[in-house]
């Protein structure tokens, strides 16, 4: 903090007050799972003096919300500045933002902004469709599968900051030999001035990070320090990589409106709730705000305001705008928090809020709520009603004790005319049709009619501790445990399509794919109306050999706009191994114009060439995407399946060795590896890679295989 007589020394008025500044900076950060308790500025435990800064100089919002608990429905809503039932995305999955949503960057673009994003994990992938309008936009995890149900792509802040710094770095670099870059010194008002051409050179940054997000696994010397609350440690960490970020934007000529915030909080235990995504208390709906505007000579606050405002995510996109100079879109449900008055004002801002993920991926009652002035009012079975001013930690719920009050909520909640959530990818009755005649009760059944106190998440949490439960076990190696968790689970609630799904990637892991099978028909056959399980067992029917069933499975999956890709990847496989190249062809063109960023569908058609026998076609394809993703095992093993059909078999084991360091499960860079190099009378060179594969290839899926291993290695059984 600058001393206040250092201020007036220069003749200027210490200003927090953000204001309109055309063609200023924007650096937006989502710090995913942030509780609103958690920074220090908010009494937190967490050690953050960045953030702490930042809000020094600006203003804190400290009864700020969410209006989804879940990262791509919350950030949609950040970025598009509407509710969930007007941007349709619902939870983290099967749902996409529509080609023309507009938002931050779309908005931002026209007016001659240079968009960039940097994003920490894979809820905000660029396949769900918050990249358009970003020139740039990194979502480069280091694997471009997708997360299978233990392990989630992602990339700390200290990755992600610096790929924004350096964008940023040459952002400026760019706008100064331009010539368009005022003197530093003269500030923000002549900077201003001097605007006519106002945002020529501007950028608008969204980096995303995603470090608090369970695991809980801060690094050092975060471990250590918070060695028994480590999700503070996370955020302590986040707080330490972002702040070269901030530095850098401070001292930058231009100012620069910076917005922090959280997608959405961690309820750490409260409510029986241990991560986020199932209830919408104040623990995970309640998030920090922060908005200053600093660098470009912007003078320094000497007081820190705090707004204790309703301020919400909606509001973000109209604040952005005026902070621009841009006019905002009327229809907007959000009002801009830039100017002193409107943080000051009476005006009620009354909020919409929900948790769908408890009926979208349990079967259990859809949870949505209005918050007004510091009431709370939660429509479910059983209703809740809090008084926050009085009641933060929401221990007692009055709803039924003044049916006056209950009814005004309840009536201020109708007033929002939300929608109930649109079936996953939904589909025609065509589709329906065709999973009935499967034998499948339906893929995508209406929600239920009627929600009972049964289906209250309230009477069910215990489950999703079971969940939590049985991920642990399985993570610890303690399979056996997680497997009978699983099945109490089913037992008790069989519509629980969470259980199943997990319980067959548990199966499929243990190498016993027909085990993995079964639970997902299971599923399907109890009437589980999620269209992942489908998405996930036409992927293992096709593994297994059961072409034929995967194709009448995922065919259906296929012909909706907001396709799930990992869907559409599996029935492109099930096409190919069923000898039906070219419409294997379409498929995989499709998967790789809605997911230009994965490798997954270039290697998949580089795989289609070889098999053509396009040694050639299939080389250019598998090195773009080593280009897209320079870590891709797969890739590497391609490269080497066409250098030995081109002849070249020094070249091929060079490349299933590169493929096999950076996967050392790819079997099929063993066996190929193994079997070549044994072929050719090197079967000192081919027994280390043919022993590994007999010892790890599951097999149920390479028996003969790993017939060909052992009698290649003569006969001998590795121990
Ligand atoms: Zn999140």
């Amino acid at each position: 903090m600058v001393p206040a007589g250092f201020l007036v020394a220069c003749g200027r008025q210490p200003i927090a007050e953000p204001a309109v500044i055309p063609g200023q900076n924007v650096l937006l950060v989502t710090i995913d799972t942030l509780r609103a308790d958690a920074l220090g500025c908010y009494g937190g435990p967490a050690t953050t003096p960045a953030l702490d800064r930042l809000a020094a100089g600006g203003v804190r919002f400290t009864f700020a919300h969410a209006h989804a608990v879940t990262t791509l429905a919350s950030h949609a809503s950040i970025l598009t500045g509407t509710y969930p039932f007007q941007h349709g995305i619902r939870d983290n999955s099967g749902y996409r933002l529509p080609a023309e949503a507009r938002t931050v960057s779309t908005l931002l673009k026209p007016r001659g902004y240079r968009t960039a994003a940097f994003v920490g994990a894979f809820p905000v992938h660029s396949r769900f469709g918050l990249n358009q309008g970003f020139d740039v936009y990194d979502d480069r995890f280091g694997d471009t599968r997708a997360p299978d149900e233990f392990a989630m792509p992602e990339r700390p802040a200290s990755v992600v900051v610096p790929l924004a710094r350096s964008w940023i770095a040459a952002q400026d670099r760019a706008g100064k030999t331009g010539g368009q870059e005022g003197s530093g010194s003269a500030g923000a008002r002549a900077f201003q001035a001097s605007g006519s051409s106002e945002s020529s050179g501007s950028w608008f940054v969204w980096v995303h990070l995603f470090d608090p997000h369970a695991p809980y696994r801060p690094p050092a010397p975060f471990d250590a320090q918070y060695a028994s609350q480590p999700y503070y440690g996370e955020v302590a960490a986040t707080d330490a990589a972002l702040a070269p970020l901030l530095d850098d934007v401070r001292a930058a000529p231009r100012p620069t409106l910076v917005i922090v915030t959280g997608d959405h909080g961690e309820s750490l235990g409260d409510h029986g709730e241990q991560s986020h995504g199932l209830f919408a208390y104040e623990s995970t709906l309640r998030v920090p705000m922060i908005i200053a505007e600093i660098g470009g000579g912007t003078p320094v606050g000497n007081r820190v305001e705090v707004s204790r405002i309703a301020a919400r995510h909606i509001d973000i996109l109209p604040t952005i705008l005026e902070a621009t100079g841009q006019a905002s879109p009327a229809d907007l449900p959000g009002r801009s928090l830039l100017t002193a008055p409107e943080r000051r004002d009476a005006l009620p801002r009354a909020s919409y809020f929900e948790a769908m993920g408890g009926m979208l991926n349990r079967g259990w009652a859809p949870l949505a709520g209005v918050l007004v002035d510091r009431e709370k009012y939660v429509d479910l079975p059983v209703a809740e009603r809090y008084d926050l001013a009085v009641d933060a930690a929401e221990l007692t719920n009055l709803a039924g004790r003044s049916p006056e009050r209950d009814r005004a909520l309840a009536a201020s909640l109708r007033g929002f005319n939300a929608t109930a959530p649109g079936q996953r990818q939904a589909e025609g009755a065509d589709a329906a049709a065709r999973l009935r005649a499967l034998g499948y009760v339906a893929g995508n059944a209406p929600a239920k009619a009627r929600y009972t106190e049964a289906d209250d998440p309230k009477k069910l949490v215990d489950l999703d501790q079971a969940v939590h439960d049985a991920v642990a076990a399985f993570t610890a190696g303690r399979a056996t445990d997680a497997i009978q968790i699983y099945q109490r689970v089913i037992a008790r609630r069989p519509d629980m399509a969470i259980a199943y799904r997990h319980l067959a990637f548990i199966d499929w892991q243990r190498g016993d794919p027909s085990a993995a099978v079964d639970t997902l028909r299971r599923a399907m056959k109890a009437g589980v109306t999620d269209p992942r399980v489908a998405g996930q067992l036409g992927g293992y029917l096709t593994d297994t050999g059961h072409l034929d069933e995967a194709i009448r499975l995922l065919e259906p999956l296929a012909g909706v706009p907001a396709v799930d890709v990992d869907a559409l990847n599996a029935l492109g496989i099930a096409y190919a191994q069923g000898r039906r190249a070219a419409d294997a062809k379409s498929i995989f063109e499709r998967v790789l114009s809605i997911d230009p960023g994965s490798s997954v569908p270039l290697e998949n058609l580089g795989t289609l060439a070889l098999d053509r026998g396009d040694a050639a076609e299939a080389r250019r394809l598998f090195e773009r995407a080593l280009h897209v993703n320079p870590a891709s095992s797969r890739a590497h093993a391609g490269l080497g399946n066409a250098a030995l059909k081109g002849g070249d078999s020094a070249a091929a084991i060079q490349e299933w060795r590169r493929a096999l360091d950076l996967d050392a499960r790819n079997f099929d860079a063993l066996y190929n590896a193994g079997t070549t190099l044994a072929r050719a009378g090197d079967l000192r060179g081919a027994r280390p890679f043919l022993e590994q594969f007999i010892r790890t290839a599951p097999p149920a899926l390479y028996a003969k295989d790993l017939e060909d291993a052992a009698r290649l290695l003569g006969g001998r059984r590795s121990p």
